[in-house]
């Protein structure tokens, strides 16, 4: 604390100032700290030699020989202790006390009596009247200075203490915070009005002590604040701090933070604790990127829904997962910040194509977007507007300056209406997020719709995939992939032109696994690029082996995954492994997925030129299902189509598939191109194939792929066919 009434050793004492002057025209008081001390009474000799006792130490000191005069004197200056006697003309002492009490009590202008020294009556009467302390005349100048300082050091410590409290109550109003005081000895619990407002409690008869208001925390939260509180108390840690839930007046539940510090006793034992309660929700539950609201809020509002439909209070509701279709190729291409504002205008596009009244928008993760449909007729509603925010995103979006489309797949989770019991409204939620996740990827795998209701064999699906996931990891250093290939035969030619490489997965314990399973695997972790790099080496290798065994280039085919083709470094790795097996660059065919190629066609154009300029040739994949643009397919630079064995398929049952066949080997023609025709099946396909112009094709027809040592046989063989009509 500090000693303010202590008077200042700088200030020199003018001794004849303080009694040349007379009191009352004494000049107002300067920046000088010196406490002021009025001397009231009526003998000049008492205020002369009360005068320099004070002087002498070093205050100021002014005068009056009366009380109205006193009370004139305290009213234009700054005086800090009245030294007072008892009987004065006009005015005597006690009045005087009692008007000056009026205007300052006793801690703002302490009042020491100056009393004759029997008056014992006189100076009870003093204290009623007010007065702080008295001195008996004749002045002993050790006990006057020893009571002045005294009152001053009082005075100034309570001056302090108001200040203090002046000062909290004034933050304490301005912020926006609750404050809390907490005696830990007693019990008591002060809670600010504004601590009660943010949680909603405005029973002014509730009163809580100790640690009751724990009842307003979230029973999930309560068991972590009271271990931080614990921690600090014990003074393991140096102040009080906890981000916890807490009713709200909706009784659904805010974020806070709970920051505090412990007073200790002499003994060194917590024994009271007082701090601030900020409301946190918005940073909380705001996804920072978007402005939606994040998973955890969405959470809570799901968690809201379940309890309604749990107390019959509302029909069913629906729940919409919604992910970007290869989002990571938006931001491997135009960067984070590229990734990111084009997040912003898909959600704002989301956002205008939802009816805000009964649903919420959040953004849940990187590119996973869900919507709460409150409330639902049936599944119906909730098609609806998954068809709804799917035309939302036929109109391309604007990254980077340049203009792309995005699809995007839904999943679909209705909650039940049967009154199944769920468990908590919390488990209840978490089981409704998977359900519509689950049908999300379900979605994902489907070419002709992307959205999709969750059935429950697709949670079994999704634990399945996850776990492949994980084996998938170890698949190239256990040894468990391998390469099959399948001979494309030209159609005049009628030998073995090449070899499709395909990949096969044997796991120890799972067995087969088809690559249409576990390559949307590899693609959505990230593990492509390294499966499809062993991939173009182990078929180059090959590819060598069969020219260094029959002296002629035999062409090899490998598919490569979009995300493969746009990785970094791609070029760099197809020319090192070209150079490490040796292989000429023009018996090896890439063969990309027509309708990957197709969501971003300008920005792979430049990746497969520098492919060609390096020798190697272009296919395209599945062709017919990516709704190539002409404009795109032109600028490509391409060398192969591969009709798509759907169409292959249904030649014989649809007029318009064999009109896309012919159209493509046409197109093919005029593009000069060649064209292969997959999943020959039948000697009629073949037929009607080489009838209308196809230069080679694939199929089980001629044979499944097999592995490179029975393929190699097939480069000897002619083959031999009936011709058609
Ligand atoms: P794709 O590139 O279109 O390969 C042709 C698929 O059709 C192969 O299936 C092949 O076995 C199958 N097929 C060939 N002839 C016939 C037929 O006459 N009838 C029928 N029903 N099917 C036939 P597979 O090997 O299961 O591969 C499926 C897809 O997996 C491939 O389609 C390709 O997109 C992908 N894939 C396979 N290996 C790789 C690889 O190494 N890298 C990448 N990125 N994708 C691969
Ligand atoms: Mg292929
Ligand atoms: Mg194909």
């Amino acid at each position: 604390m500090h000693d303010l009434g202590q008077p200042k050793s700088d200030i020199q004492w003018n001794p004849v100032m303080p009694i040349a002057v007379p009191a009352i025209d004494r000049p107002k008081r300067s920046n000088r700290h010196a406490p002021t001390v009025l001397i009231v009474d009526d003998d000049p000799a008492t205020r002369e030699i009360v005068s320099c006792m004070l002087s002498l130490e070093g205050y100021d000191v002014l005068e009056a020989d009366n009380g109205r005069k006193a009370l004139a004197v305290v009213k234009e200056s700054t005086v800090d202790l009245v030294l007072l006697d008892v009987q004065m003309p006009e005015m005597d002492g006690f009045r005087s006390v009692r008007m000056l009490r009026q205007m300052f009590d006793l801690s703002e202008l302490p009042v020491v009596m100056m009393a004759a020294s029997d008056g014992s009556e006189q100076i009870i009467e003093a204290f009623d009247c007010g007065v702080n302390d008295y001195v008996c005349k004749p002045i002993d100048r050790a006990i006057l200075l020893a009571r002045v300082k005294t009152q001053l050091r009082v005075r100034a410590a309570q001056k302090e203490l108001r200040d203090s409290e002046a000062r909290y109550a004034l933050v304490s109003r301005g912020t926006n915070d609750g404050v809390w005081d907490w005696n830990l000895i007693t019990g008591e619990l002060y809670l600010s009005p504004r601590w009660r407002a943010m949680v909603g409690v405005d029973d002014p008869n509730w009163n809580p002590r100790g640690a009751d208001w724990l009842v307003l925390v979230h029973r999930e939260d309560r068991k972590r604040v009271l271990t931080d509180l614990e921690a600090h108390l014990c003074g393991e840690t140096s102040h009080f701090e906890t981000e916890l839930r807490m009713q709200d007046r909706s009784q659904g539940h805010r974020w806070m933070l709970c920051r505090g510090l412990a007073i200790k006793d002499s003994s060194g034992l917590a024994c009271r604790i007082a701090g601030s309660l900020t409301d946190i929700t918005e940073g909380k539950v705001a996804d920072a990127l978007t402005g939606l609201p994040n998973r955890m809020l969405f959470h809570d509002r799901v968690e809201r829904c379940v309890e309604k439909v749990l107390r019959r209070q509302s029909r069913s509701f629906a729940i919409l997962y919604l992910d970007v279709d290869d989002f990571k190729l938006i931001n491997d291409q135009f960067g984070h910040d590229g990734g990111d504002q084009f997040l912003v205008s898909f959600s704002q596009r989301l956002d205008n194509a939802i009816r805000k009244s009964d649903a919420v928008l959040a953004r849940i993760g990187g590119d996973e977007f869900a919507i709460l449909l409150e409330s639902i007729r049936g599944l119906d509603d909730a098609i609806l507007v998954a068809k709804r925010l799917q035309e939302a995103l036929m109109t391309p979006f604007k990254v980077g300056g340049r203009d792309i489309l995005v699809r995007a797949s839904v999943g679909i989770a209705i909650a039940d209406t049967t009154g199944q019991n769920y468990g908590n409204s919390s488990a209840a939620v978490d089981l409704l997020l998977t359900q519509a996740d689950a049908a999300m990827y379900q979605a994902k795998t489907q070419l002709d719709s992307s959205y999709c209701v969750f059935q429950s064999e697709m949670l079994d699906a999704t634990a399945a995939k996850l776990e492949l996931a994980g084996e998938l990891r170890y698949a190239i250093e256990r040894n468990e992939l391998t390469l099959v290939f399948q001979p494309i035969v030209g159609l005049s030619s009628n030998r073995t032109e090449g070899f499709e490489a395909l990949l096969r997965w044997r796991h120890p314990v799972y067995g087969f696994v088809p690559p249409n399973e576990f390559i949307p695997i590899a693609e959505s972790k990230g593990l492509i690029v390294e499966i499809g790099e062993w991939v173009l080496r182990e078929a180059c290798q090959q590819a060598v082996k069969w020219r260094n065994e029959f002296q002629r280039d035999v062409m090899v085919s490998v598919n490569v995954s979009i995300r493969q083709l746009t990785s970094d470094g791609f070029v760099k790795t197809v020319l090192d492994i070209l150079d490490s097996t040796q292989l000429s660059a023009g018996s090896l065919k890439l063969e990309v997925t027509e309708s990957l190629l197709m969501q971003q066609p300008e920005q792979t154009i430049a990746i497969l030129q520098s492919l060609r300029e390096i020798g190697t040739k272009i296919s395209i994949d599945d062709f017919g299902t990516g709704y190539s643009s002409l404009a795109y397919l032109h600028q490509m630079p391409l060398d192969v189509l591969k009709v798509d064995r759907s169409f292959v398929n249904g030649m014989f049952d649809s007029e318009k598939h064999l009109a896309i066949v012919r159209t493509i080997i046409g197109l093919a023609s005029s593009l000069q191109l060649q064209v292969i025709a997959e999943g020959v099946e039948t000697v009629e396909q073949l037929q009607k194939l080489q009838s209308l112009g196809c230069d080679m094709i694939q199929g089980y027809f001629l044979s499944k792929p097999i592995p490179a040592a029975d393929a190699i046989k097939l480069l000897e063989r002619k083959w031999d066919w009936p011709q058609g009509s």
